[in-house]
């Protein structure tokens, strides 16, 4: 058995036998993920403070964080009549002079705070207008006893988020002693050479150096606060340039290892087949679609497995790609599954599919949850029998009993709003298939590739041509009216039109409530004239289908709908979207929902109705929004805007979450992780599984684990 008298810990050392820490603490790290000494080190302070600049007494200000050393002159405890609080409270003073410290039920510290005992005090100085005098209230203390190393005091201090109880008064004393005792020679997954070329240093020290910073000159002390609380200093780089390489190694080793592998099925393309796909064409392809679409059927004919993403911002004809592709395999007696988020778009994309594929003799069918009972079972019968070549449908195709005869090409339209197991489980349901996700997402080039490394990149950089440019404006919510005179005009000429309500998470059903009050006001009020809907995602799915249906042959003239519309939705007559609250969207999604108008010959409008007391971000966004349509800049802009904390790992991103790597500000560590990480590879060592693979890999699998695509 270990104990941790005789054996100095280690990284793997379980919690439970660090000094500090006992069965019951034990239980609360172990719950906040932290198992091992090596987990506990990576417990990074979220802040420091500087605590070395005593001050005199006599000197403290009201309101001012001060350093003050001090002896203990007297103390007492009394319970206050009003409030029963127990109060502990002691006069400390120095040369200079005295002040009394108060510590509200805590009276076990009669005994630590004993008459006579040197402290140091860490706190804010409140003037108490009833003692007329300042006073010191639950300030952090240290006792300056016979070891003059002090911990909470006189250095710059770390401060830690607290687990449960264990505040950070505990955690640093916990890391302070484990590192403390820890050996030298912690294994570090860094290479050695590496370590050197790019002046890192070694685990051991930089672990030291984040948690326990040496003391710095006063001189220095500020610029090493500062370097410490925006992760600049040499051992912050250091942990986020390995963040970022072992994610990327990591990355590197899936796709070697895909390469080696080889799918099941084989794919050949033949000039019937290629006039075939011509004739099923229902326009010309622009040019960067055909580009793409050579990319993707050269990977179809390779021998390992397609792992490809297709970025192209919202409109630029994504769908085209992934049915032709369909169309490659269904005509190899290939099987192809598309998935998409919404049911709304798995239907859409089924009718405009079916009407594409109509006479091509390639069976298509629509799998979705509101599909039950006898249909279901023929259509699962048809996909297990092969007489469905192409299966169109939302998450519902990865229900057990779903089975396919030969699932060769798996197609996840909307990819980063899926979660990352839902993806692969479709792909279990096929031998080695060959993937496609498809999105329109907001995800900056300068990171796709890095972040994307598992993947081949294909971009549709080019709109169908004829497009015309959608303006959009800002309205103030009580110009609402020269908004419907707006709508009114555009529907008298034969367009269409979207407005649009926020979905607030807090509460669905008052939102709810909010559109279909607006929607009615909408048809009997505002617009009596006109056939008007309402969408939301409460709408039993035959009802959803039928709506959508008639907006698409243009009976519905104005849409009211929540945020459901928000991905796919192609109708080109639809010219004008209003979206209600906008203050309350992400520019992400703005631009996900103006994607859908101006997708036919009409020009588009997209008017932005806000409240005044939308915050000042929030009116920066709209403008963003009025200025460009490029999503790519709109993405750049959004992870300036938002920082990466909050871009990174949300729904509408698909990035993975670091923990003190910044996609942004730290992109030149990233570029130069990416760099070494193929040098790594290259090496022999890399190309082996060495000890420092299998230590990145471990890592890199309780990280990221999950959001790999294959
Ligand atoms: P997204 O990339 O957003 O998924 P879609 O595939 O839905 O875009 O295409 C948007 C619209 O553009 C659809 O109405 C589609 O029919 C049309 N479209 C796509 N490619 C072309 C093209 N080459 N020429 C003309 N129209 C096209
Ligand atoms: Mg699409």
């Amino acid at each position: 058995m270990r104990t941790m008298t005789t054996m100095p810990p280690d990284l793997d050392t379980p919690v439970q036998y660090l000094k500090g820490v006992g069965p019951q603490r034990s239980r609360l790290l172990e719950q906040a993920g932290l198992k091992t000494a090596g987990d506990m080190l990576r417990y990074f302070p979220f802040r420091y403070e500087d605590r070395t600049d005593f001050r005199p007494v006599r000197e403290l200000q009201d309101g001012q964080e001060s350093v003050i050393q001090t002896r203990i002159l007297v103390g007492g405890a009394y319970t206050t009549s009003r409030k029963r609080s127990e109060i502990f409270e002691v006069i400390a003073r120095d040369d200079s002079a005295a002040i009394s410290v108060k510590f509200f039920n805590q009276a076990y510290l009669a005994k630590v705070l004993k008459n006579g005992s040197t402290v140091i005090f860490f706190g804010t100085p409140r003037y108490d207008r009833f003692a007329g005098t300042l006073t010191l209230i639950n300030p952090e203390f240290e006792l300056v006893g016979d070891s003059d190393r002090t911990l909470h005091t006189g250095r710059i201090v770390p401060v830690y988020r607290r687990i449960g109880v264990l505040t950070t008064r505990v955690l640093r004393q916990i890391l302070f002693a484990l590192l403390d005792q820890i050996g030298e020679g912690i294994p570090d997954p860094l290479p050695g050479d590496l370590l050197a070329r790019c002046q890192f240093p070694r685990l051991i020290d930089a672990l030291k150096a984040v948690h326990f910073p040496a003391a710095a000159p006063d001189a220095e002390r500020k610029r090493l606060l500062s370097d410490l609380q925006e992760r600049r200093t040499p051992a912050y780089r250091r942990f986020i340039f390995e963040e970022f390489f072992s994610f990327q190694v990591g990355l590197g080793l899936v796709r070697r290892g895909r390469d080696h592998r080889s799918k099941g099925h084989r794919v050949e393309v033949n000039d019937r087949l290629r006039e075939k796909v011509r004739a099923l064409l229902p326009f010309p392809l622009t040019a960067a679609q055909k580009r793409v679409l050579r990319e993707v059927v050269e990977d179809l004919r390779a021998p390992h497995p397609m792992s490809r993403l297709l970025q192209g911002d919202v409109g630029s004809g994504k769908t085209i790609v992934a049915v032709l592709a369909a169309v490659v395999m269904a005509e190899n007696g290939l099987q192809t599954a598309l998935m998409a988020p919404t049911e709304l778009l798995a239907e859409q994309h089924f009718r405009t599919i079916s009407r594409i594929l109509d006479g091509s003799g390639i069976g298509v069918a629509l799998l979705t949850g509101g599909i039950r009972g006898k249909r279901r079972e023929a259509i699962v019968e048809s996909i297990a029998g092969g007489e469905t070549r192409f299966v169109i449908g939302t998450h519902a195709l990865i229900q057990q009993g779903v089975r396919f005869e030969r699932l060769a090409l798996v197609v996840i339209d909307e990819q980063h709003r899926f979660g990352v197991l839902q993806r692969s489980q479709l792909m279990t349901k096929g031998e080695e298939p060959d993937t496609l996700v498809m999105t329109a997402t907001p995800i900056p080039r300068s990171l796709a590739l890095t972040v994307y490394g598992d993947l081949n990149v294909s971009v549709i950089d080019e709109l169908p041509p004829g497009r015309q440019p959608i303006r959009t404006v800002v309205k103030k919510s009580e110009n609402r009216d020269e908004v419907y005179r707006e709508i009114r005009r555009q529907v008298e000429q034969g367009r269409q039109a979207y407005i649009v309500y926020p979905l607030v998470e807090e509460s669905e059903k008052l939102d709810l409530q909010a559109a279909t009050e607006a929607a009615e006001s909408l048809s009997k009020i505002v617009f009596p004239e006109f056939r008007v809907g309402l969408m939301h995602a409460r709408l039993r799915s035959s009802d959803k289908d039928e709506l959508m249906q008639s907006f698409a042959r243009g009976e519905t003239q104005i849409l009211v709908s929540t945020t459901v519309i928000e991905v796919g939705i192609d109708v080109p007559n639809a010219t004008i979207m209003v979206i209600e609250h906008a203050e309350r969207f992400g520019l992400s999604q703005l631009h996900q929902l103006r994607g859908r108008i101006g997708r036919g010959r009409h020009p588009g409008q997209c008017v932005l109705v806000a409240d005044r007391m939308g915050s000042r971000e929030a009116w920066q966004r709209l403008d963003i929004m009025r200025r460009t349509q490029d999503g790519f800049k709109i993405a750049e802009k959004d992870l300036e805007l938002r920082g990466p904390g909050e871009f990174v790992g949300t729904r509408q991103s698909g990035l993975p979450e670091f923990q003190v790597g910044n996609l942004v500000r730290d992109r030149e560590i990233l570029e130069s992780a990416r760099h070494e990480s193929e040098l790594f590879l290259a090496s022999p060592r890399g190309a082996r599984s060495s000890r420092e693979v299998d230590l990145l890999l471990d890592s890199w699998r309780r990280r990221y684990g999950l959001f790999l695509v294959g």
